[in-house]
């Protein structure tokens, strides 16, 4: 199967057969495994391949800044 026109650049090609493997997990797993990072500052899109689908974060690292945050932002709350 082809999913660029023959002649096109070789950057192209690469990108429509990554878009393309996108298009074959999406329909095999589900659009709702296709997120956007819980971090109000993050932008990362992630694809959620968790078993039981209740990925918030890009990454671990993501995750761990935000709550980080968070924590700081209670504690600070709580300081007269
Ligand atoms: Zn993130």
């Amino acid at each position: 199967m082809h999913v660029a026109t023959p002649g096109t650049p070789r950057s192209v090609e690469y990108v429509a057969a990554v878009v393309w493997g996108l298009a074959v997990w999406l329909c095999e797993r589900g659009i709702d495994r296709l997120g956007v990072c819980a971090d109000p500052r993050c932008p990362t899109a992630f694809l959620d391949d968790s078993s039981n689908r209740c990925r918030r974060f890009c990454s671990d690292r993501c995750a761990t800044r935000h709550h980080v945050r968070a924590h700081r932002a209670r504690h600070r709350a709580t300081q007269p």
